[in-house]
């Protein structure tokens, strides 16, 4: 077998290659793989973290997903839908705070009362932006409302306003299909297919959206072959960013029963799988996740040392925090919004990174598509 420290000098990878990186638990292999990890980010992505507010909008959802604790089925959970003038006010504070984008994210629901909110929400958010931050193509905004038609894309699209920081987070959760499907397995309308979050994605790109997408990590069911499937589907996909973070059990959801994996051990993996993936896909932006966050105080920070480089403060009002629990004791629900400059300083204090103030945040691999096409149409005129 080949020296683990040959192995992380490669740039390309088999999926052997991959599954030892993943799998590996020697103390010693696992500091070199998020050593180079971190390294290839810097060479990469320079020296920059980029941050978006995160704005939880509502908890209101019309779908089941085992996993999660704010699916309809869970009925201890208090609704709230902020209003646009909470929503307005989250956002300020993280544009004042330098954060060059917004991420909107909430329960799942296509009505038309809903589509129509969050059309406007976007319109005012980036009025806002333009108006009152001078920011003279509005802010990026990242939107996270889970599978919605072509025509819904387009039209958030068309009101966030700003093309070139206009971006979606929809994981596919697993590429392990029988996973998947267990996973959305509710009667009706909670159930969900994986062909059916593919065409999402594919809809995203083609509305000209940067398309994130992710997993969960140490899901019940899941293997370390799953992850490395997971890896290979991000890259047929040509993703532009990915969030992944620990699968945490939730009360709420409905699969306590099936536990979930030993703190240690799930540390490890999921930063064996951050490191892997930044590795195999060193130009996509990669997210230190609240989840990570809620599996160790200061995880988000490890994050960060193994490849990520994006994080996501949260910004939403204190009012409503506490609702949205998508797993038990979510990380910030009772912290002030002001946690965040704590959060900032114990960044930079541990890994070096600066923050990327003022800056939309696009990632590499985003931006480098983005020349090939143009060069392309500009070879395809006559
Ligand atoms: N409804 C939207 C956004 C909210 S859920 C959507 O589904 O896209 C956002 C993410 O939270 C999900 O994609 C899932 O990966 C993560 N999540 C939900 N429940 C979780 C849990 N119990 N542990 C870890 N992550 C979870």
């Amino acid at each position: 077998m080949k020296p683990f420290a040959e192995l992380l000098q490669q740039t390309d990878f088999s999926d052997a290659d991959l599954l030892r990186l993943l799998k590996t638990s020697d103390p010693l292999e696992c500091q070199a793989l998020y050593a180079e990890a971190f390294k290839r980010t810097t060479q990469v992505h320079g020296n920059v973290i980029y941050f978006r507010g995160l704005i939880e909008i509502s908890n209101i959802c019309t779908y089941d997903c085992r996993y999660c604790g704010i699916r309809k089925g869970n009925l201890a959970a208090r609704r709230y839908t902020l209003s646009i003038d909470e929503i307005l006010e989250a956002a300020r504070y993280a544009l004042k705070a330098g954060y060059g984008s917004v991420a909107l994210q909430s329960g799942e629901r296509d009505d038309p009362k809903f589509i129509d909110f969050i059309e406007e929400v976007c319109a005012a958010i980036h009025d806002m932006s333009v108006r009152e931050f001078g920011i003279a193509e509005g802010c990026g905004m990242t939107l996270s409302f889970g599978e919605q038609s072509l025509e819904t894309y387009e039209r958030w699209a068309a009101a966030a306003g700003n093309r070139n920081a206009l971006r979606y987070l929809l994981r596919i959760e697993t590429s392990n299909q029988k996973l998947f499907s267990h996973l959305h397995s509710g009667q009706g309308r909670a159930q969900k297919t994986y062909a059916a979050r593919l065409q999402a994605l594919s809809d995203l790109r083609s509305t000209g959206y940067q398309v994130g997408t992710g997993v969960m990590i140490g899901i019940p069911g899941q293997s370390e072959e799953d992850l490395v499937r997971d890896i290979l589907t991000f890259k047929e996909l040509d993703v532009d960013m990915l969030g992944m973070g620990p699968y945490l059990v939730s009360q709420g959801g409905a699969m306590v029963e099936e536990g979930m994996m030993h703190k240690d051990a799930l540390l490890r993996l999921t930063r064996n799988m951050l490191s892997t993936t930044r590795l195999a896909l060193p130009t996509v932006n990669i997210a230190a996740t609240t989840a990570l966050e809620t599996l160790e105080s200061g995880a988000r920070t490890l994050g960060v040392l193994s490849g990520c480089n994006v994080m996501m403060p949260n910004v939403t009002p204190q009012r409503t925090r506490a609702s949205y629990q998508l797993y038990d004791n979510k990380q910030g629900t009772e912290s002030d919004p002001d946690s965040n400059v704590q959060l900032e300083a114990e960044l930079i204090a541990n890994t070096g990174r600066a923050i990327g103030r003022h800056l939309f945040g696009s990632s590499v691999h985003f931006r480098s598509r983005q020349k090939t096409k143009k060069t392309k149409a500009a070879d395809a005129r006559p």
